[in-house]
């Protein structure tokens, strides 16, 4: 169900994680979320972290604030996979992934009962399976799309859901040589059980979008306005003109603006993604006055806050 993004027109966020705070050093580990809650430091930085990234979004101007990934740190997924679903217990890689997916689906439906009024999730690479070939050698779209489905079950009747799409960043370097296209996967992408599929735009172009606005017709269609290879800042009139041309395909009703992926885990610095969030703000802010539609506000590129231009 729609829910952070309903009784907004053209609604700002991010996807992904926001770079992690210099200071930000005590890892879970082999701890539980709740364990690691009771070590009086670890639950200090990670506060202090999801407080830092919140500021951050809200000072930008967006309209969905997220935790910035911030309970993601570079142990928890080796460990969550340790410990979940264990080699030893399922040999087999398939039976693993569909482990791994009853674990998620139970942890985000606590998460949605507790209220959490969206939820953002990366598909297991729908779309790269035409460019990097079966998962296992045998897992075809429509088995992905099954396995996204399975752990997505039941939290659209209490929250809403994103399906994130990207074509990745190891160390902010594009995976292929050439630009790969959406459109050999859009059809099993219109398949999953989520609200809204975001969609790398920005890095990537926009010659997906006149196949996306004819395929994903049901479903918000979240575009990436941000680039998160590259540390130049985007203007805000080139954020403008990329949502002009998404607005050729994707009625406004549906349209979502984002970061192409996260920008936190390859390399980009905290003032980086903070500038870019306020690009994004500002060059939707141009769109939104074309269209008759409420500006957001933008703290920080009010320059009565600054604290580095003189006072007038
Ligand atoms: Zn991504």
């Amino acid at each position: 169900m729609y829910k952070a993004s309903s009784q907004i027109l053209l609604p700002t966020s991010i996807i992904g994680s926001l770079p992690r705070p210099a200071w930000h050093t005590v890892s879970l580990g082999k701890r539980s979320f709740l364990e690691a809650m009771v070590n009086a430091r670890w639950r200090e930085q990670y506060e202090d972290a999801v407080s830092t990234h919140l500021r951050a979004q809200e000072i930008a101007g967006l309209d969905i604030c997220t935790d910035g990934d911030a309970h993601y740190d570079e142990a928890i997924l080796p460990e969550l996979l340790a410990v979940a679903v264990t080699d030893d217990y399922y040999k087999d890689p398939v039976e693993r992934c569909w482990a791994f997916s009853e674990a998620l689906n139970q942890e985000l439906n606590a998460l949605a009962d507790a209220g959490c009024p969206v939820i953002q999730l990366e598909e297991p690479q729908i779309h790269m399976v035409p460019a990097r070939g079966k998962p296992f050698g045998r897992l075809e779209a429509a088995d992905l799309v099954k396995l996204f489905n399975n752990t997505v079950k039941g939290l659209r009747q209490k929250t809403e859901v994103w399906c994130h799409t990207c074509w990745g960043n190891p160390a902010q370097q594009r995976i292929f040589r050439d630009i790969q296209s959406y459109q050999p996967t859009l059809a099993a992408l219109n398949e999953v059980d989520a609200d809204a599929i975001t969609f790398e735009t920005c890095s990537s172009g926009t010659g997906d979008l006149e196949a996306i606005g004819k395929t994903i017709v049901d479903k918000k269609v979240v575009v990436g306005v941000i680039d998160h290879h590259t540390l130049q800042i985007e203007r805000a009139d080139q954020v403008a003109e990329l949502l002009r041309e998404a607005l050729h395909h994707i009625p406004p009703e549906r349209l979502v603006i984002s970061s192409d992926c996260g920008m936190g885990r390859e390399g980009m610095s905290r003032r980086h993604a903070q500038y870019k969030m306020v690009a994004m703000v500002l060059g939707t802010n141009i769109v939104r006055q074309e269209l008759g539609i409420a500006e957001a506000e933008c703290l920080a590129a009010d320059p009565r806050y600054s604290l580095a231009s003189r006072a007038p």
